[in-house]
């Protein structure tokens, strides 16, 4: 960075680094948790139309409040909620980000559980709220002791679980969840951002949240809906968490493009349903296979498996980048983390795995 610019950065952001997930071009792309599946030519003309429908109006502003979007997500939630129980925005990362401009920011701190998303520190310090890591256990679990002790310590203004967890895959027991709560002043956010490949998908924090105004669960269409591209995440919340983030929003912030598309996307929740079925299914193949293998890997309740054992994770990952299969090295000792594929681009990743384990057992 230029110095005279650099000089101008805030001091908090200076010599920091941006996420950088690698966006190589490559025949198999197994590193960013994408769904597999492009869109199927049915789901795509019923987007095409619901945006159509839109492009006689681009010359006026959208709706601000995504109304019609919001009773949709509603429906497809379920669980009693309601369109001003349900809030929208482009991909759950600016969910998190209002929510850390409405309940964090300056003087304020937020307490995460790392190993996980790495986007929570980062917003954190976006938006100048304070993060502390609170760690997990030494096998990366989460229990409802660990979990209350560590909020009722550090007493922060927003705490962050993740459910299903990213990098490790494995899903929260309800009661760690609700131990959580119970033990913050603060807002609780649980990012559920791959909970529709739970291997129990009705065991969410949505149970959570009636009678539990500072709940927050944070959802995408970005995994389930393989609707990465449109930039389309949600939270189901009390209303007054939804009047808060209003003071925060910035006007118009959802395109008339982005709330067509995504209701055309939602009306074919069924179809789609489909490939989130095969893509458990690839999930637990690997995790399976590579167990047959000898490597440790905890069951996984998302779309990607954490797979350990690896005396050089990254020599692995870039022995099978040669074999054309991107996978994510997050810097944990010994381990990778591999998106389920379609199952031939697992089978891709499996075979790569297998001729480079051969070689460097
Ligand atoms: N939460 C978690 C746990 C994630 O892994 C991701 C994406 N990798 C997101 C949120 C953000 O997804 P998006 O902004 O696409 O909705």
């Amino acid at each position: 960075m230029n110095h005279e610019i650099e000089a101008l950065l805030r001091e908090d952001l200076r010599g920091k680094s941006p996420y950088g997930a690698p966006q190589i071009d490559v025949p198999v792309a197994l590193n960013t948790n994408e769904n597999a599946y492009a869109l199927s030519e049915a789901v795509r003309d019923r987007i095409a139309a619901y945006i159509g429908a839109e492009l006689e109006h681009l010359n006026r502003y959208p709706d601000r409040d995504a109304t019609a979007l919001r009773e949709d997500l509603a429906a497809y939630l379920g669980h009693g909620l309601e369109a001003d129980n349900v809030w929208a925005a482009n991909g759950s990362n600016e969910i998190l980000q209002q929510l850390l401009q409405a309940f964090g920011g300056p003087g304020r701190t937020a307490l995460g559980f790392m190993p996980s998303y790495s986007m929570h520190p980062l917003l954190a310090r976006g938006t100048g709220t304070a993060f502390t890591d609170a760690g997990r256990h030494g096998d990366y679990t989460l229990d409802a002791e660990y979990v209350a002790a560590r909020v009722k310590e550090h007493d922060p203004d927003v705490v962050f679980l993740v459910s299903p967890n990213n990098p490790t895959g494995t899903a929260l027991d309800p009661e760690t969840v609700r131990a959580a709560y119970e033990a913050a002043r603060g807002v609780v956010v649980v990012d559920e951002a791959y909970a529709e490949f739970a291997r129990d998908p009705e065991s969410t924090a949505l149970n959570l949240l009636a009678g539990r105004p500072r709940m927050v669960v944070t959802r995408t269409m970005s995994k389930a809906f393989a609707f990465a591209g449109a930039r389309v995440g949600y939270l189901a919340a009390d209303p007054s968490v939804v009047e808060a983030l209003l003071l925060v929003r910035l006007p118009y912030h959802l395109s008339a493009i982005t709330q067509a598309a995504a209701r055309g996307a939602l009306a074919s929740a069924g179809e789609l349903q489909a490939e989130v079925d095969q893509l458990r299914a690839q999930r637990d193949r690997i995790v399976e296979t590579v167990r047959h293998w000898g490597l440790p890997v905890a069951d996984s309740d998302a779309n990607f498996v954490l797979m350990g054992g690896l005396a050089d994770p990254h020599a692995v990952w870039s022995e099978l980048l040669d074999r054309g299969v991107l996978v994510r090295d997050i810097g944990l000792a010994g381990r990778l983390r591999i998106t389920a594929g379609t199952p031939d681009e697992t089978t891709a990743f499996l075979e790569a795995l297998r001729d480079t384990l051969r070689k460097r057992p």
